[in-house]
């Protein structure tokens, strides 16, 4: 059991391991937790390295990983066609957070943008920043479609390659593009991870 969490904890990023996870509970196993606990956007007694019933919940949930979806494809792209214009983690001082939390996809107001994986649509709203967005869950993730000009699938199931939206540029947005950002699922704004799926 320690040894399955230890791997997942390693494969997550979270591993501190010297010489990989055992069998018994040590102080790397600790750290490691902590390390996860923090990453999933857990702070102060939640992120004691004590596996709790928020952190442990979440860590059962398979990782996300580029297996074929449901629907038998997989998706290219959250804009089929489109490809990435501005990279995630580029830095620069117009982010709020110095840095970019998601990927852009520069494309025509009102190109579709499609569920990259099989899920649910968790949320849809408006934002200053984000201007029209919506959130995909999907493994265990958030996958968040952001200044879009149409919201076309609010709620409830879709499948992967299924259009749910257009893109636009509402909210703070220089031009019309998708920003595409994937947090752990129910993750605040800052613990943005990698947007890959
Ligand atoms: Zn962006």
């Amino acid at each position: 059991m320690i040894a399955s969490m230890g791997k997942r904890l390693v494969a997550e990023g979270c591993g501190k391991y010297k010489t990989g996870p055992g069998p018994v509970w040590t102080e790397a196993d600790q750290k490691s937790y902590a390390a996860w606990q923090s990453k999933i956007g857990l702070r102060e007694d939640d992120a004691d390295g004590i596996p709790g019933k928020l952190s442990w919940d979440r860590l059962r949930v398979p990782s996300a990983s580029p297996t074929p979806s449901a629907s038998g494809g997989r998706v290219a792209s959250p804009v089929p066609g489109h490809g990435i214009s501005t990279r995630y983690r580029v830095k620069g001082p117009h982010w709020s957070l110095g840095y970019h939390t998601g990927a852009d996809y520069a494309a025509p107001n009102g190109t579709p943008c499609v569920a990259v994986r099989s899920g649910s649509m968790v949320r849809s709203g408006q934002d200053r920043s984000f201007g029209n967005f919506l959130v995909l869950r999907a493994g265990g993730f958030d996958y968040w479609y952001c200044h879009l000009s149409e919201q076309t699938v609010k709620r409830g199931s879709v499948r992967a390659g299924q259009k749910i939206g257009e893109v636009g540029s509402t909210g703070n947005s220089t031009g019309p593009h998708l920003h595409f950002e994937k947090r752990p699922a129910g993750g605040g704004f800052g613990s943005d991870v990698t947007p890959t799926w």
